[in-house]
């Protein structure tokens, strides 16, 4: 495909994977980016290469597989920006989900996982846990049960991979919005109009707001819900997962030398700058002292992160209850317009493969 020229619009992690297979498949690739690369929703993830065990109770398992085989091909890149980590989900006498149906959850998790070479879940006593999460709320405690994951520096993972690609000829534009598309190759921005011979939409949270600014018709809608962390001041060795009473899962992970919590749940609108609510500070702030002693001082707070989850639903079905909406990604081709919608951070390599295949289809290599 030596000489086709395609422009890859949004530099987070879903449009750099995308850049990365283009690249690999022998494009010259353009990539513009409004901000900063990896300065939105990339950079504001609960920072872990998951399969993600709660998808396991919606039966999703091809999903969960997928993700926990991608783990493996960032470890294996070597960065030192992504390890293996335990994560801990304290069992309490009378509360959250039963014991019996975690240790499945973990199991099946690992079962899943064969081929990862990560380490299998465990079951803990109340002192091991305690000893794993200093501070845990002691009253009620039963144990925990453990299972495996890879936590990441997704910024600094992010920016590895885009800068991995600059090294081998990507062409990046930072700072620099595209304003309209259109579904013959043509992107305007800064007053200019430059046609490509394929585009790819990888703007996250706002891909089907530029199709509509465009007037480019799409069977899908994006529902924005915005997720917020607190980066703490709080090291911690290991993970825990708190189970909140209305089924909701929060994280509290070791990041970098401190920790991070989260994650809130609210719908926003994508138009909105994205930035945690008082009201979702707060939130968080009562969880940690629900779970964890002493409570968390405002001081101690880093900072907070904020960003949202692209919800892919049918146009029409706004109204859907985001918590159960599929987190798997989908491209929907328009012309010479590929547009990725949705997925996760740790399947971007793969997403960014469904799209190199679209292109390869309006270049007519397959
Ligand atoms: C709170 C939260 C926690 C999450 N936790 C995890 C997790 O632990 N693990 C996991 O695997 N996934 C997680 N995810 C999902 C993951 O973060 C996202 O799937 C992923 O970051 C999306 O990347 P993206 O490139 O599609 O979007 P973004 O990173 O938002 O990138 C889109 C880019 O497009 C740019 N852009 C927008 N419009 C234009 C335009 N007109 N012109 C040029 N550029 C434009 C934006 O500036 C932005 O940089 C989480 C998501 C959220 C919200």
């Amino acid at each position: 495909m030596e000489g086709r020229h395609i422009a890859v619009i949004g530099g987070g992690i879903n449009g750099v994977m995308s850049a990365w297979a283009l690249l690999d498949r022998g494009y010259r690739v353009s990539l513009f980016e409004a901000g900063q690369l990896i300065g939105a929703t990339s950079r504001a993830s609960s920072k872990m290469l998951h399969g993600g065990l709660r998808y396991l109770e919606q039966g999703r398992i091809g999903m969960v597989r997928e993700a926990l085989l991608e783990r493996r091909w960032w470890l294996e890149r070597g960065t030192g920006l992504a390890a293996p980590f335990r994560m801990h989900i304290p069992l309490y006498r009378g509360k959250g989900r039963p014991g019996w149906m975690i240790r499945a959850g973990t199991l099946l998790y690992d079962l899943l996982a064969l081929g990862s070479k990560l380490p299998r879940s465990a079951r803990h006593s109340r002192d091991d846990t305690l000893a794993a999460i200093p501070g845990l709320q002691e009253q009620g405690l039963l144990g925990s049960v453990s299972y495996w994951d890879v936590r990441m520096d997704d910024e600094a993972l992010g920016r590895w991979a885009a800068e991995q690609l600059i090294r081998r000829g990507l062409q990046c534009h930072s700072g620099l919005p595209i304003l309209r598309l259109a579904s013959n190759g043509e992107l305007e921005c800064a007053g200019k109009v430059r046609k490509f011979d394929a585009v790819v939409n990888a703007t996250g949270p706002w891909a089907t707001q530029l199709l509509e600014q465009s007037g480019i018709a799409c069977p899908w809608k994006l529902l924005a819900v915005r997720g917020s962390h607190l980066v703490v001041a709080r090291p911690l060795r290991e993970g825990c997962l708190f189970q909140q009473d209305d089924g909701r899962v929060v994280f509290y992970l070791p990041f970098r030398n401190l920790a991070i919590l989260g994650t809130t749940e609210a719908r926003a609108d994508p138009r909105d700058p994205v930035c945690a609510s008082e009201t979702e500070v707060e939130e968080l702030l009562a969880i940690h002292a629900r779970h964890v002693r002493p409570a968390l001082r405002r001081d101690e707070i880093v900072e907070v992160m904020a960003g949202l989850r692209p919800i892919v639903v049918p146009r029409g079905k706004e109204g859907a209850d985001t918590r159960t909406a599929s987190r798997e990604s989908l491209t929907v081709r328009t012309g010479k317009v590929v547009t990725l919608l949705g997925g996760k951070w740790t399947t971007a390599r793969q997403q960014g493969l469904s799209v190199a295949d679209e292109i390869d289809r309006i270049c007519g290599r397959t």
